[in-house]
């Protein structure tokens, strides 16, 4: 377990825990995996580490456990998107981010983290635990479901952990940042007149976030919050959720064409870089 108790700053979380689960009769998971790939591809709105996730065949349980008040899980999300913040408000404030037409983004909006359990409503949609942590664009807000990681290593053979939790959340934010950055909107129109570099933009888009989360895991590396074997754990997180590996779990086969968030390898390699360089020009993944 990290020592978090490190990090004095706390992001916007809601806790929807304990509220009733929205309604999702009448659209299958399917459907809604489709809504959320197809508004990906169309308008840039949503992105998801998993959104190529094909879920088991089960009934939607609704599995309401009673929840009260703010526990350890919410000081937690809070604490990583806190941490988040710090690095990317620095980052704005240096003013080293400037866009192709050499525009300088000065202000960091914080994004909002909602904590659901089952299906929450969301600008994009209903969000649900089998969709996987997702940043919605039109809300400025990362949705999770902390089941997710059961999955993660149930299913996908990760080891697991908070940190493996705190890259996947960073991942997310840097969707957020993406999106202040202008760089989804730039991709999605970009796909718009092209469709056929859909596939590979959404990919380098993907990569850019694993750096970006690396880029987190430097920013707290001075704090020693994280030993050698917790870096790896993140590692590991990133790898097990590579399209390769997906791919070959949900398929038996593995299809480069298809992928959109990069194979395993590429996934650590791009966290790693922002790790090590803790450097924002290491993860421009749009020109290589
Ligand atoms: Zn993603």
């Amino acid at each position: 377990m990290a020592d978090w108790g490190k990090i004095g700053s706390r992001g916007n979380v809601e806790d929807r825990r304990s509220s009733a689960p929205a309604v999702v009769g009448g659209i299958s998971v399917t459907g809604i995996l489709l809504y959320l790939l197809v508004s990906y591809l169309t308008d840039g709105q949503v992105s998801v580490p998993l959104d190529t996730f094909q879920p088991a065949p089960q009934e939607q349980t609704q599995n309401l456990q009673e929840f009260e008040g703010s526990d350890e899980y919410e000081v937690f999300a809070a604490t990583v998107l806190g941490s988040n913040n710090d690095l990317w408000e620095a980052t704005f404030n240096k003013g080293i981010i400037v866009d192709e037409k050499g525009n300088e983004y000065g202000g960091y909006i914080p994004p909002k983290l909602v904590l659901f359990r089952t299906a929450t409503d969301s600008s994009c949609g209903v969000a649900t635990s089998q969709v996987g942590p997702h940043y919605c664009t039109l809300d400025s807000t990362i949705y999770l479901d902390e089941t997710f990681f059961d999955e993660l290593t149930q299913r996908y053979g990760a080891t697991g952990g908070d940190v493996a939790e705190a890259y996947v959340m960073s991942h997310e934010v840097a969707h957020h940042v993406q999106n202040l950055m202008g760089i989804t909107d730039a991709v999605s129109s970009e796909i718009q007149s092209n469709p056929r570099v859909a596939n590979d933009l959404a990919m380098k888009l993907e990569l850019q976030a694993d750096c970006f989360a690396g880029l987190w895991a430097n920013s707290i590396k001075d704090l020693n919050i994280l030993s050698p074997n917790e870096i790896a754990e993140a590692m590991d997180a990133a790898a097990a959720v590579g399209d390769d590996r997906i791919q070959e779990k949900v398929t038996g086969r593995i299809n480069p064409e298809t992928w959109t968030h990069g194979s395993s390898e590429a996934r650590v390699a791009s966290f790693t870089k922002g790790y090590e360089t803790g450097d924002i020009e290491s993860c421009d993944t749009f020109s290589y």
